[in-house]
């Protein structure tokens, strides 16, 4: 089955004791247990499973081509447990531009307990390989990133991993896998933050951890799950399964939205830059092309001047709202350089976009407006 069917069959079949063909939602903590000390229904308390958990992981596993996933109750609880998997003394190559909390879990939690994190440009293959120590365990690959958008060869990538002997692990949360499949180009590990497109509706937070193999390490991941009950609740599961019966529609008309406007504002007098792989003259532009699917729905792009005409501009938007995160309904504008504070990397004069899915032509004018009033 093609992954659009896939998406709308994660249902899992109708609901065996109703015939329901939307599944219910199990908030019952605990599971009857028979006279012979069996749990004929297969759960004995929520924190070890729950029917929601199991058909969200179920569907993410099937999505991304991996053998198995576990689910968390958010992206960086997903990334705390892939991470926890290593012990003192380990190594971790990153991105120099990783996800803002991925980064700040690794150069602080685990930098304190001893695990050491190298941090890279990962578009040029050789300061990769150049990072890598014998007691690397570990690559982490975020594709497009955040917030250039740059764009990072996830195969060729995982080839290094591997020479080194360590694992390829892909933070997936931008790109979905519809766009992109880590493990079909070599990677070990799927890392996502299922509040965002996966959910699609910026109304639950999730994580999850989709691994090509069902082995020891991932066994250490599952662990956090019930030994250290890092656990999303099974209501949040069931809104997240459902979004992905409509991930494949949503995604379609995110990438030709983000598209629009990218072309836009790339001949738009008052934008100095677009960052956006789907752009021909893009860095990222040919890797994205062999890839992935499509382009993806977050761009960035820079105006001139500093933070205050950046903020001028958010001030003269009406449609976008001026907002963190991505992958719902509605358009988001940021400043990430004020949003991730003292330590950021972004540029001043940068504003990103979380293209949602209202008219292009809505978004545009509302752009265009705000542009227009910030530099007359
Ligand atoms: C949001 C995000 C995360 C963190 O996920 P949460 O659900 O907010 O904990 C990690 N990686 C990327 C790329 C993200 O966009």
């Amino acid at each position: 089955m093609r992954i659009e069917t896939l998406a709308v069959q994660s249902t899992g079949g109708p609901d065996r004791a109703s015939g329901a063909i939307i599944p219910p939602i199990t908030l019952s903590t605990t599971f009857e247990r028979a006279a012979d000390g069996s749990y004929p229904g297969g759960f004995d308390y929520t924190r070890s499973g729950n029917p929601n958990r199991n058909a969200l992981e179920a569907a993410l596993a099937t999505l991304e081509g991996g053998a198995v996933a576990a689910a968390f109750p958010s992206g960086t609880a997903a990334t705390f447990g892939i991470v926890f998997s290593l012990l003192p003394g380990d190594h971790i190559v990153a991105p120099d531009d990783a996800y803002y909390g991925t980064a700040v879990l690794l150069r602080t939690l685990f930098e304190e307990r001893g695990v050491e994190a190298s941090f890279v440009d990962m578009t040029d293959l050789d300061s990769v390989a150049a990072a890598m120590r014998p007691n690397t365990k570990l690559v982490w690959i975020e594709t497009p990133s955040n917030p250039l958008i740059r764009v990072s060869d996830i195969a060729a990538l995982a080839d290094i991993a591997h020479e080194g002997g360590a694992i390829a692990v892909c933070d997936n949360s931008w790109a979905t896998p519809l766009l992109q499949r880590p493990i079909d180009l070599g990677a070990d590990l799927v890392m996502h933050s299922t509040t965002k497109y996966l959910a699609g509706h910026s109304d639950a937070m999730g994580g999850a951890v989709m691994a090509k193999e069902e082995n020891e390490r991932f066994a250490r991941i599952r662990r956090m799950q019930e030994a250290a009950g890092s656990v999303p609740a099974p209501f949040d599961c069931w809104l997240i399964r459902r979004g992905l019966e409509s991930l494949a529609p949503r995604m379609a008309m995110h990438c030709a939205n983000a598209m629009e406007i990218a072309r836009f504002l790339e001949a738009h007098p008052k934008v100095e830059a677009v960052h956006f792989p789907g752009l021909e003259n893009d860095p990222g532009h040919e890797i994205a092309s062999r890839q992935m699917r499509d382009y993806g729905g977050m761009l960035a792009f820079d105006v001139p001047g500093g933070q205050a005409e950046a903020f001028a501009v958010t001030d003269g938007v009406r449609i976008f709202a001026r907002a963190t995160s991505l992958g719902g309904t509605h358009s988001l504008i940021e400043h990430r350089a004020s949003a991730e504070g003292p330590t950021s990397q972004a540029p001043q004069n940068l504003l990103r976009l979380a293209v949602g899915l209202e008219h292009p032509d809505d978004l545009k004018e509302d752009l265009d407006r705000a542009l227009l009033a910030a530099f007359g």
